[in-house]
């Protein structure tokens, strides 16, 4: 398509482009979010999942010391099986009492390591139920953001798609307009938040709502030639020109 030159036509060209891109930026916005809402569930199940895992390693911790604790302690109890037998063999009574003794600190020993034991027990039974229902958590977790990325693979492929087509007719109209015109639009719009064609309204600026001087304002009504705002360099139009798609009207 040939480049168009003629200022009203040329405007008419950038508020197409400028619609196509409001158009573009609206589903590249829905598709940063949707990306990002899916990185912050999988950030928080990464997270959960490593505390999983330190949990888990701790409860194999608890389980070495207790398998250790349960073995001293059936050492013991054989200790205390060989000092019975033992006290039934002395007859000095001098070597009963010192046997006796014995049997009475093995008694005490198992008594403090079956406390132990015992606490110990519990303590793993209550962080185990602890673990069991975290990692429910995590399951339902992993489920919900294995099922949040499978439903939006959809919306962003149809997202991709539809942001690919709206390039496609960006290109068309783009073409129409010399390059370095193109760039200038390009710069605006990201020095602009995205907005670089904008209406006069009431001899204003749409976009930075400074008064254009009087000279622009007949400049724009004229259509003679193409007129940036003088503060924030956006393109301006006439509102009354143009009817609701942009495309000049007959002047009257
Ligand atoms: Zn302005």
């Amino acid at each position: 398509m040939a480049i168009v030159t003629e200022p009203r036509q040329v405007l008419d060209v950038l508020r197409k482009l400028q619609a196509i891109d409001d158009e573009i930026r609206d589903v590249r916005e829905s598709r940063d979010s949707m990306v990002g809402n899916l990185q912050r569930l999988n950030e928080v199940l990464a997270q959960r999942e490593e505390q999983l895992g330190e949990m888990r390693g701790k409860l194999g911790e608890a389980e070495t010391w207790y398998a250790k604790k349960t073995g001293d302690l059936e050492l013991e109890r054989e200790k205390l099986q060989k000092a019975k037998a033992k006290l039934n063999t002395v007859s000095r009574s001098r070597e009963y009492v010192a046997v006796n003794r014995e049997l009475d600190n093995v008694r005490k020993n198992i008594g403090h390591r079956e406390d132990e034991v015992e606490r110990l027990s519990t303590a793993i039974e209550e962080f185990r139920s602890t673990i069991e229902s975290e990692d429910e958590k995590v399951r339902d977790l992993r489920a919900m953001a294995e099922a949040e990325e499978a439903n939006n693979r959809d919306s962003l492929a149809e997202m991709d798609g539809q942001i690919s087509e709206v390039n496609a007719r960006r290109k068309v109209i783009s073409d129409q307009l010399d390059k370095r015109l193109v760039r200038r639009y390009e710069k605006i719009f990201k020095a602009r938040e995205s907005i670089a064609v904008v209406a006069l309204t009431d001899g204003a600026c749409g976009g930075c709502n400074m008064n254009a001087p009087p000279r622009l304002v007949e400049a724009i009504l004229r259509g003679s030639s193409l007129v940036q705002c003088p503060y924030c360099n956006r393109f301006m139009f006439q509102e009354s020109s143009h009817n609701a798609d942009g495309e000049a009207v007959a002047a009257v």
